[in-house]
């Protein structure tokens, strides 16, 4: 995950509005709006990244219990 639009350099941190693309080119709203959701270092389609509500590592725990208890 990239922490600044790759055009203007504004914070794209994990709480803040990102575009990006397959190969996670990562890109601020207003950069995304003017480009025309098309990535310019692959032509790719720009999406809304999703967001990072939770820490890699409360990830990590509740994916461990779920294959320890999912059964
Ligand atoms: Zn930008
Ligand atoms: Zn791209």
């Amino acid at each position: 995950m990239k922490s600044s639009c790759e055009q203007c350099g504004r914070l794209t941190g994990e709480k803040e509005v990102a575009y990006i693309c397959s190969f996670e080119c990562t890109f601020c709203e207003s950069c995304t709006t003017k480009m025309g959701a098309i990535c310019p270092n692959c032509s790719g389609e720009l999406l809304l990244r999703p967001k990072r509500l939770k820490k890699p590592l409360d990830v990590a725990k509740s994916q461990l219990k779920a294959k320890l208890f999912g059964r």
